[in-house]
């Protein structure tokens, strides 16, 4: 293997700079030389493409973002634009691709890899949704950036007696709501796995209320239903002033923690190294606390759970 192409790929996370200097200072390490591709397979079929110095990645791993731009790209779901991606990856010598995304960059490297290229996934996402990994890059600091927020609104939502409806990310994974919500004290959970009744949420802000309590947070999921529906749905059915707040793409960006530059850190040198021992069709993960890899087309087949003993634990704890 002489060259190694990187890019990042469909929503972007914090983390995805510390994964891209691992990437290139492991392979100029090992004495492979590393062409960034910017903006996602739109810049691959496009050649939007340049080498990387060790200089090229200084000061970027406290940095939200990615360095290499993201995007999604509707050309190269189709055959035709891969096929443009392929024969630019040849002009360019690339004969690996390392890329930093979510499932849908893997499906996406998978196909690339049908075509002959040896590709490695490294997960890149917020919603921890990839059910091969206990954790994905960007998931840590997102929770943290919600916590924060929690922090905020529970002081207003103190002085006012109020209860508030958080919306956070996640389509169709609760985790950034379910670990917020654990780590932040809310009252109720919401996440897509399980769903919700509304007499069950208001009868918990009731219960709350009689025995004093000034405030509720109820965490919800974005892809649970619609949380400015159900703040109005709580007013009328107990009378408890409700107010919604949708925390939006603030959870995208951001310094990444210690935890996630550590992990991307990690996963980044990884999937430089499995390149270099010959494998074809990786994706690299984290398993029990161990930097691990699995056969791509396995790990797309493996369903996100939510974690059932988690979910139990933050019942318990919000009586
Ligand atoms: P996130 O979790 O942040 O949404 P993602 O990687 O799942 O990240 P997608 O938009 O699903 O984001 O995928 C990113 C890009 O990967 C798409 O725009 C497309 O170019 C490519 N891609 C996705 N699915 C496929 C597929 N089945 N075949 C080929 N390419 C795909």
């Amino acid at each position: 293997m002489k060259t190694i192409g990187v890019l990042t790929s469909g929503g972007d996370a914090p983390g995805m700079n510390a994964a891209i200097r691992a990437v290139v200072r492991t392979a100029i390490y090992n004495g492979v030389r590393v062409l960034g591709i910017e903006q996602g397979y739109n810049g691959l079929i496009n050649g939007n493409i340049k080498e990387m110095q060790l200089s090229s990645v200084a000061d970027i791993i406290h940095r939200g973002g990615t360095k290499l731009r993201t995007a999604r790209s509707e050309e190269f779901k189709t055959e035709e634009g891969r096929k443009k991606a392929l024969n630019v990856l040849e002009v360019f010598g690339i004969d690996g691709l390392i890329v930093i995304g979510g499932d849908g960059s893997f499906r996406g490297a998978q196909k690339l890899n049908e075509l002959g290229l040896p590709t490695v996934g490294i997960p890149g996402t917020i919603d921890n949704d990839l059910g091969y990994t206990d954790y994905t890059i960007g998931f840590d600091t997102a929770v943290n950036t919600v916590l924060d927020a929690v922090s905020k609104i529970r002081d207003t939502s103190t002085s006012h007696g109020r209860a508030n409806i958080i919306e956070v990310m996640g389509r169709h994974c609760g985790d950034i709501a379910l670990y917020s919500g654990l780590a932040g004290g809310a009252e109720s959970i919401i996440v897509p796995e399980v769903g919700y009744e509304v007499d069950n949420v208001c009868k918990k802000l009731l219960k709350g209320k009689n025995r004093g309590k000034l405030h509720s947070i109820i965490m919800i999921a974005e892809g649970v239903g619609n949380a400015s529906q159900l703040g109005e749905e709580i007013e009328e059915k107990t009378g408890i002033e409700t107010r919604v707040t949708i925390l939006g793409h603030i959870q995208r960006g951001g310094s990444p923690t210690a935890r996630d530059r550590i992990l991307a850190s990690q996963m980044g040198a990884e999937a430089v190294n499995l390149l270099l021992a010959g494998e074809t069709c990786k994706v690299v993960g984290i398993k029990d606390n161990k930097i691990m890899s699995m056969n791509t087309n396995e790990a797309l087949e493996y369903e996100r759970d939510l974690d059932q003993e988690m979910y139990k634990l933050t019942k318990i704890l919000s009586i």
